[in-house]
């Protein structure tokens, strides 16, 4: 048979899931992508090693820069995004917080919203500000306005999620990327809650996205991972990232002016961060997480499906005082979810418990499915007490801001039967 599926982007969606990126008859026609459980590469001659360095031949030489293994995963997700080009880290901080160093010099800052992960919050407020880098946080997310006002000529980005943690609030994503435009700058989301299944970020105006790919594209909750996608086509020579004109003089003549105007984002993130921080993504965690993306579509429908109904059932519940899910017509985010999720807005919902902290600590004793755990987007069902884990070490004041309250719980819900998930639910509250 002659291979062509890995590289024709018409195909559908859980199609290209199982095969972009692989071509079976570049590696001895092994059908499972193979593990380079290596180190280094052999070099070949003299000139291969020169070229092989200085970016002007494709290939492998330490695996600290790039594998083959990596590579399928890296050619997957961009195919999955409709992106030029994509980057495999060993965690999702990893991908972030090496985002943000490509972005921004000292004396830059990034402005982000406050309804964020807690080690990006920490990042953008504690560890960026030591290195001279500034987390200016957007005070009312859901006003323009307000983005507006955290933007000044040091800004280098955007930075939000697309569904925010643990909230699972939604901003209005294409007014907030064309204000990013206007400005200069790229708009960098966090995509994790949501994945390339149910939102096309892109379309939308996103730039790069970045992912734990710890959580739904693994979804077997064996591995951590990160990944950062760059759409192509930003101009990164607009004046405003000096980082990347030099970037382009260095490597113009060994990489290609065409291909460094495609990639340049990830080519840098490549070439100075990841090979010189050093945080890359073991081969063999890249294959686990390709072996869970094979199956992600399918897993997202039984994901939002089960959430919707948890979330139904968590509403009608005499001891709930609030249910943060975007899928529910009560929610604020609702409209929103419409438009950027129609295929469901993810599965992760928090909920408030009338009895307080006390209560909350009750039904984390009772439940029997829900497993006990800060992880999200795992094939099963998990819960959490966000403000005593994920978001520990902030202020009251900062984590409410990002709807952790004392009696928050999050629950992400998994593929299990949704029956048994409601009636886990349903007697732990029950016995309140
Ligand atoms: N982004 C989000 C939205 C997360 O929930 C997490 C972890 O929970 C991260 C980033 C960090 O990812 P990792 O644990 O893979 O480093």
């Amino acid at each position: 048979m002659s291979y062509e599926a890995y590289k024709d982007s018409s195909l559908g969606f859980t199609t290209r899931q199982l095969h972009a990126g692989y071509n079976p008859g570049e590696h001895y026609r092994s059908k499972a992508v193979p593990i380079y459980h290596t180190a280094a590469f052999e070099l070949g001659d003299f000139d291969r090693c020169t070229r092989l360095f200085d970016y002007s031949e494709e290939g492998h030489s330490y695996v600290r820069f790039s594998n083959p293994t990596n590579d399928v995963l890296e050619k997957r997700i961009a195919s999955l995004e409709g992106g030029s080009a994509a980057l495999s880290l060993s965690s999702g901080m990893a991908a972030i917080s090496n985002t943000f160093l490509n972005l921004a010099a000292a004396g830059d800052e990034i402005a982000a919203v406050q309804t964020l992960y807690g080690g990006s919050t920490t990042l953008l407020n504690k560890i960026l500000p030591e290195y001279g880098i500034r987390g200016r946080f957007i005070e009312d997310e859901n006003d323009i306005e307000s983005y507006k006002r955290a933007i000044n000529e040091k800004t280098k980005a955007i930075y939000i999620e697309s569904l925010g943690n643990p909230g699972m609030n939604i901003v209005d994503i294409e007014a907030i990327a064309n204000l990013a435009h206007e400005n200069g700058i790229p708009l960098v989301i966090d995509n994790t809650f949501a994945t390339p299944y149910l939102i096309k970020a892109f379309d939308y105006g996103a730039d790069i996205l970045c992912y734990s790919a710890t959580k739904y594209l693994a979804g077997h909750g064996t591995i951590i991972a990160g990944l950062v996608v760059e759409k192509g086509g930003f101009d990164w020579h607009n004046g405003k990232f000096p980082q990347f004109d030099s970037f382009y003089e260095e490597y113009k003549d060994s990489i290609g002016e065409e291909e460094l105007r495609k990639n340049i984002f990830t080519k840098r993130l490549r070439i100075r961060y990841l090979t010189d921080f050093g945080s890359h993504l073991s081969p063999t965690n890249a294959f686990y997480l390709l072996q869970g993306m094979e199956t992600l579509s399918l897993r997202m429908e039984r994901h939002v499906e089960n959430a919707l109904k948890v979330a139904q059932f968590l509403e009608s519940h005499p001891q709930i005082l609030q249910v943060s899910y975007p899928g529910l017509e009560s929610s604020p985010y609702y409209n929103l979810a419409k438009k950027y999720f129609p295929k469901g807005s993810g599965a992760i919902l928090s909920i408030r418990l009338k009895g307080g902290l006390e209560a909350a600590k009750k039904v984390l004793e009772r439940v029997r499915i829900f497993d006990y755990m800060v992880n999200v987007g795992d094939a099963k069902s998990l819960i959490v007490h966000s403000a005593t884990s994920t978001h520990f070490g902030q202020s009251k004041e900062q984590r409410e801001k990002a709807g952790v309250y004392d009696d928050t719980l999050r629950l992400s819900v998994g593929i299990e039967d949704s029956e048994d998930l409601i009636a886990d639910l349903r007697q732990a509250l029950d016995s309140l």
